[in-house]
């Protein structure tokens, strides 16, 4: 699966659940708490926590896309261009 056809499976789980975003603020402190918590895991050397972190900063990064409308591969892809020639 590409990042874009992750998006829309995380979304289509999120729909079926009933539990779509609603709101861009609420997204972005899911984002930062889950971010410290990648934090935790790394100050505690917890591996397993380390992934299970690194997949929720990804579910809330996706997220923040789908209300923004924007496809989080096309976004990556733009700046990793951009990148390039600095
Ligand atoms: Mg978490």
């Amino acid at each position: 699966m590409n990042l874009s056809e992750l998006q829309a499976a995380q979304m289509e789980q999120m729909t079926i659940k009933d539990c779509l975003p609603k709101d861009e603020t609420e997204v972005v402190l899911h984002l930062v708490e889950e971010v410290g918590e990648v934090c935790e895991a790394i100050r505690e050397d917890d591996r397993e926590e380390l992934k299970d972190e690194i997949a929720d900063v990804l579910w809330q990064l996706n997220k923040l896309c789908w209300i923004n409308k924007l496809d989080l591969e096309e976004v990556f892809l733009h700046k990793l261009n951009k990148n390039k020639d600095r």
